[in-house]
């Protein structure tokens, strides 16, 4: 019996590590960075590093925080003095444990997360596209699933799997285009929402689209199903 139990709370401390993770990162900084330990759990995000780099961020106190798959981008509400009052943020490399950090973040924190990776689609639409970028875009496909779209690309950085209450609102101007508006804040636009324009390599028909915005819009819920 007593074997039984012993069994049983090791079941329970495996199940709960599940939620938490500790991984080697490095800081970047402007010129070189430092190496340290992160700790990520249902409370917040820690780093702890050399000589004063280590902080503490309960979830509340993170704008956005952006999971690629060997980076991970932190912005805070705090002011930085010398760059007339942009947002703080903290950029860290290395072998992230992405799935863990991935299923935590997606369940702990609200849109403020931004899953900057492509994951494999099992079901739904798929559509070859072109993300359409100021400077160069990428291509990839989207594919529209029961709980999230996911645009797969091999571009770095620039895919993304956005929970439907990720997407403020979808919008097209013909057969071929179509446009996601994100609650992802543009770095570049003073918290401006960050849309995605993508020209479509297959069209989109009439009945796929509206039942994608009203996908949305139940999701969001501004309509009822
Ligand atoms: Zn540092």
């Amino acid at each position: 019996m007593a074997i039984g139990k012993t069994a049983s709370c090791l079941i329970l401390a495996l199940a709960m590590s599940a939620s938490a993770a500790e991984f080697a990162v490095r800081h970047e900084h402007l010129r070189k960075g430092c190496d340290g330990v992160m700790t990520a759990d249902d409370t917040g995000v820690r780093f702890a590093g050399p000589k004063g780099h280590s902080w503490n961020w309960k979830y509340e106190d993170i704008q956005q925080l952006i999971l690629e798959p060997g980076r991970i981008r932190i912005l805070t509400y705090k002011d930085q003095k010398l760059r007339l009052g942009a947002d703080k943020g903290y950029e860290f490399t290395g072998k992230l444990p992405v799935e863990t950090l991935d299923a935590l973040w997606k369940n702990r924190m609200d849109q403020r997360f931004v899953a900057a990776l492509p994951q494999p689609a099992t079901e739904g639409i798929s559509i070859p596209v072109k993300h359409l970028r100021r400077i160069s875009g990428s291509e990839g496909t989207l594919n529209f699933g029961a709980d999230s779209i996911v645009y797969a690309t091999s571009a770095a950085a620039d895919s993304r799997t956005w929970r439907y209450s990720d997407i403020e609102s979808i919008s097209s101007s013909g057969p071929f285009q179509l446009s996601i508006t994100t609650f992802e804040r543009a770095l570049s636009h003073y918290g401006d929402r960050k849309g995605f324009n993508f020209e479509l390599k297959q069209p989109i028909t009439e009945a796929i689209y509206n039942q994608l915005w009203l996908q949305i819009e139940e999701k969001n819920g501004r309509i009822q199903p």
